[in-house]
């Protein structure tokens, strides 16, 4: 049966096919989507974790005990999830292991432009590249099959346009895998230094194995055209190139990518008066074709970061785009990203924003927009989790430098699970006298309200025990501790102004759901009577001091005609942070919905 599917959907369809019994992930754009669409495949035990190296580590269990298994997460979280890989890689599989990563050249929600295919050549380990729906499940299903013949972990690598495109997949049943048998076995599984010792050579022979492999497979094949012009690309890149060359190429089409088929690339490029090389970001296919002798446009013509569509491949090769319908860009209003109207953390980048000699260390969420207009509360942010630790190192730079300047770090509340509990040790541990703030609103809000240990629930949205994240920070030894209501200004500021007076550690957690949140049963029992009332200006009590627009929310407007400023009644979820900033405060009243 042929079926729409966009790449992530389709690499569900391929384990699925494939008989993946068990499935674990962290969300992250662009590979969010792949754990969501599992959770409908009832025949896979489909979980969200804590962050992507356990992720892993609960697949890798999994596959060792016999299960044919996965996980996926965004570039980034391979990071994360390196160490286990990484030694996975030595000793080999019991049921199938394939880990996704979904990269994201161009950045558009990320940190940094890495590009994965690096992880597969540093591990060690087989990798496959689709470019289409189609491929993705194709390959999906041929990484298992990869994983338990050569006793080896697969990487299966797909880009933002490969995740989110959707194009025509055939479809095909289900062949349930058999639980491989588990035998305890020492010598493939302790990984003391003398057997990894061995399990090295192995890994040696295995990528010897591998080369004679991708020689072989379908997925890596040349397209003659008879053309003294020859293109090597792998991934969405095939797509574009065919797009802008046409039959004017000859092609070199690399699915399976590590190892590279040295011997089909020399084939292919012996006869060649001129070779490009179409890949995003790293030339980590150029690099190859150089070792092998010829002399491959890549870099040189090509732009080394951001993504590569035909019209950037046309500009780089021609000087010049195809023509497009012109419009007045005055006209196009921009619409910087801002926090929600009735966003939880407003009232709390309102008042670190107006502090003097205050760092505040961030993290990755929502709340990373606290850097932003008009609240310009953050100083820097680097990666999951590590705001309380990078806070920590920043407080002791200014204390022995005698600084008088304090930090407050900042995380969001599944950005807590994921890796701030370790970084928030290393705050009591050292005794730092950061103010350390978890923004619990109740959900993984930015990659679009997945659950978290903190939520009540798991993947499939059957209950689950709640991580009480008071209780854990009190058990991690933190002794000041305030849960607090951060749409109360007043309380707000008097709890910052609490832990800023301490010389010792200090964790507030402020408590309230996110305003796009569906609220669960126990959320409704907490928060009772949230997002059930408005507020409007009364225009005649109206000053136009524009104070309440400070509060940066996006229902705000001031209208210069009437020199008032105006609530936008379908966005107002009456938090009433605004109300709190009016200068005639019965300006701003609250009205029933
Ligand atoms: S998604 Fe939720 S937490 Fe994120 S900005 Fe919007 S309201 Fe705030
Ligand atoms: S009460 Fe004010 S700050 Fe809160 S959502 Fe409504 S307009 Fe925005």
């Amino acid at each position: 049966m042929k079926k729409l599917m966009t790449g992530n959907e389709a690499l569900v369809q391929g384990a699925w096919e494939a008989g993946v019994k068990f499935a674990s992930a962290y969300p992250g754009t662009p590979s969010t989507e792949i754990l969501e669409s599992l959770t409908e495949r009832k025949e896979v035990k489909s979980e969200w974790a804590p962050n992507e190296k356990v992720a892993i580590e609960a697949a890798i269990g999994a596959s060792i005990a016999g299960l044919r298994s996965m996980a996926s997460m965004k570039h980034v979280g391979v990071n994360v999830a390196a160490d286990p890989l990484f030694t996975y890689a030595y000793t080999g599989v019991t049921g199938g292991f394939v880990l996704i990563t979904a990269d994201e050249p161009g950045q558009h929600s990320s940190q940094n432009e890495q590009d994965n295919r690096n992880y597969a050549k540093a591990a060690k380990i087989p990798m496959l590249e689709p470019a289409t729906s189609q491929e993705s499940k194709d390959m999906m299903k041929e990484a298992f099959t990869i994983s338990e013949t050569y006793d080896t972990p697969v990487l299966v690598r797909v880009t933002t346009r490969v995740c989110h495109s959707k194009s025509i997949v055939e479809c095909e049943n289900r062949v349930e895998a058999d639980f491989s048998d588990y035998e305890k076995n020492v010598k493939k599984y302790i990984t003391v230094p003398a057997v990894a010792r061995e399990l090295r050579k192995k890994v040696e022979q295995r990528m010897i194995d591998l080369a004679d492999y991708s020689e072989k497979s379908p997925f890596n094949f040349i397209k003659d055209n008879g053309k003294k012009i020859g293109v090597i690309s792998s991934g969405v890149c095939y797509s574009y190139a065919r797009e802008v060359f046409g039959d004017e190429a000859n092609y070199l089409k690399l699915g399976f990518t590590n190892p590279l088929p040295d011997r089909m690339i020399s084939e292919f490029c012996k006869d060649l008066d001129t070779i490009y090389v179409l890949e995003e970001n790293d030339p980590y296919i150029e690099e190859r074709v150089k070792m092998l002798g010829f002399v491959p446009h890549g870099n040189d013509t090509f732009p080394p970061y951001g993504e590569l569509t035909p019209d950037v491949i046309r500009k780089s090769l021609y000087g010049s785009e195809l023509p497009t319908i012109s419009y007045d860009k005055d006209m196009v209003i921009s619409r910087p990203p801002t926090l929600c109207a009735g966003c939880p953390h407003r009232g709390i980048f309102y008042d670190l924003g107006k502090r003097k000699n205050v760092m505040v260390a961030g993290d990755i969420g929502c709340y990373t927009l606290g850097f932003s207009e008009p609240y310009n509360a953050m100083d820097f942010n680097i990666c999951m989790g590590a705001a309380f630790s990078a806070g920590h190192g920043a407080q002791i730079a200014f204390d022995l430098k005698n600084e008088d300047k304090r930090v407050v770090s900042v995380l969001g509340d599944s950005t807590f699970f994921h890796t701030g509990i370790n970084s928030l040790i290393e705050v009591l541990y050292n005794q730092s006298k950061t103010v350390n703030v978890i923004l619990d609103n109740r959900i993984t809000g930015m990659t679009g309200h997945q659950e978290n240990p903190g939520s009540g629930r798991h993947a499939d949205l059957s209950d689950a025990p709640i991580m009480d994240i008071e209780a854990i920070v009190r058990a991690l030894g933190a002794k000041n501790v305030k849960t607090i209501d951060p749409n109360d200004l007043t309380l707000v500021k008097e709890t910052f102004d609490w832990a800023l007076g301490l010389d010792e550690p200090s964790v507030i957690i402020t408590r309230w759901p996110c305003v796009l949140k569906k609220l669960s049963q126990q959320d409704q029992e907490e928060f009772q009577d949230v997002f059930k009332d408005k507020y409007k200006v009364d225009q005649d009590l109206c000053i136009g001091c524009k104070l309440c627009i400070k509060a940066g929310c996006p229902a705000l407007s001031y209208e210069p005609a009437t020199k008032k400023t105006i609530i936008d009644r379908n966005q107002c979820v009456g938090c009433g942070v605004c109300a709190q900033l009016c200068k005639k405060q019965e300006a701003i009243v609250k009205e029933e919905r």
